[in-house]
């Protein structure tokens, strides 16, 4: 592209309110951050079980790195794979109740991978419409025939399966969806694939750790098995507040990706010791069931009194809880509104979600007390039902 083409497509990212910067963060990924030297309160972390601080996540994390150092130095087929990442497998599959956990450098990744590494040419995807930008481009990767149904819609799904003639078939959902916080209807997924010989693959990057009575994710929340849910993914950057992800099934489906995933193969690992804090922070998802209570609590909560207030909520039981805004300009304006009474959360804008569906991503921690909860509401009362006492606007 000449330099002409990318300060076109700059101005126009700047005219249609699109232009995307970042919040530079000065603090830890607390309720409570520091940006540019002010104090704000943040409802756009997907830190939902307050894990990525924990004491005892980073004691693990430095005792690993005195042992192991700090880069894995390889790719986990040359020397890059260690005892550390071994046993996060096997805590994984565990979790999962899978017969093995496959680590990778992190979601992207681990979609790009084993939907690539499973599908070719002859083979046909089909994925939910409000599934994950990494899943599109994992079909788009794979080169196989790709299509997408509507939003949940089982019937447009069976109808496009009807007309396939693939030699082998992949059905690929998120669990949880990210910009909704919907969750897929699993169950019927499962059957339909069973129906018309598919694999299934759910992407759980916001179900694990959170769903489920040991936090084993959508999976274990609705008792899919292995078999039932072949090709389950996980990340770790989530709820379990590190780095990295995981495909957990069977032994073969495990040794396929080690095989022919090549964003397993020709990748460096992760550090040793994100593993280990990894399982530090798994541990605590399975002996503190009180985080995924808590955070339970504080979603009924808000829901509850923002429906008291009239602030209508996208339908969703997860701590994703979108509010939907509409046009680019009111949910900046919105957000900007929200920031002034110290308040960050953040504006979803197309091409993350469909065009006229700007939203709020609201998304609540276990790391939250139900006082700040309240203070959010108090400032989504403030900026929505009385935007005229607002002091600077
Ligand atoms: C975050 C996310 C990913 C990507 O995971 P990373 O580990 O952040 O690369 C994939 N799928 C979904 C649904 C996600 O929300």
């Amino acid at each position: 592209m000449s330099g002409f083409a990318l300060s076109e497509g700059l101005r126009q990212q700047r005219t249609t309110g699109l232009y995307r910067s970042r919040t530079t963060v000065a603090s830890a990924q607390r309720p409570e951050v520091t940006v540019d030297g002010r104090r704000y309160l943040v409802f756009s972390s997907n830190n939902y079980l307050g894990l990525a601080d924990h004491p005892k996540v980073i004691a693990r994390f430095q005792q690993a790195a005195n042992e192991y150092g700090v880069g894995s130095g390889a790719s986990h087929l040359i020397i890059g794979h260690s005892k550390a990442h071994q046993a996060l497998e096997e805590a994984l599959a565990a979790l999962t109740g899978r017969d093995r956990a496959l680590l990778f450098g992190n979601g992207y990744m681990a979609n790009l991978g084993a939907m690539a590494a499973l599908t070719g040419r002859e083979d046909s995807i089909f994925q939910d419409r409000l599934n994950h930008a990494s899943l599109l481009d994992a079909a788009q990767l794979s080169g196989a025939r790709w299509r997408r149904f509507r939003h949940k819609n089982h019937d447009h799904l069976v109808n496009l399966l009807a007309k396939s003639t693939a030699r082998n078939t992949l059905i690929v959902t998120d669990g949880v969806f990210s910009m909704d916080g919907d969750r897929a209807d699993l169950h019927g997924l499962s059957s339909i694939a069973e129906q018309h010989n598919a694999w299934l693959m759910v992407d759980d990057a916001h179900g694990i750790g959170v769903l489920g009575k040991n936090g084993g994710g959508s999976a274990e929340h609705l008792g899919l098995t292995q078999q039932h849910l072949p090709i389950l993914m996980g990340t770790l950057g989530k709820a379990f507040g590190t780095y990295g992800a995981f495909i957990a099934g069977s032994d073969a489906l495990i040794e396929s990706l080690i095989q022919f995933a090549r964003t397993y193969i020709y990748t460096t690992a992760l550090p040793p010791a994100i593993a280990e804090a990894t399982r530090a922070s798994l541990q605590i998802i399975q002996q503190e069931p009180w985080r995924r209570e808590h955070l339970k609590e504080l979603i009924r909560f808000f829901r509850h009194s923002c429906e008291q207030l009239g602030i209508a909520l996208m339908p969703s039981e997860t701590p994703i809880q979108p509010l939907l805004t509409g046009s680019v300009a009111e949910t900046l304006a919105v957000s900007e509104a929200l920031a002034e009474q110290g308040i960050l959360v953040s504006a979803i804008r197309p091409p993350t979600v469909p065009k006229g569906e700007s939203r709020l991503r609201i998304a609540l921690s276990a790391a939250h007390t139900k006082t700040q909860v309240e203070q959010l509401v108090n400032a989504l009362d403030t900026v929505i039902n009385h935007p005229s006492h607002q002091q600077k606007r």
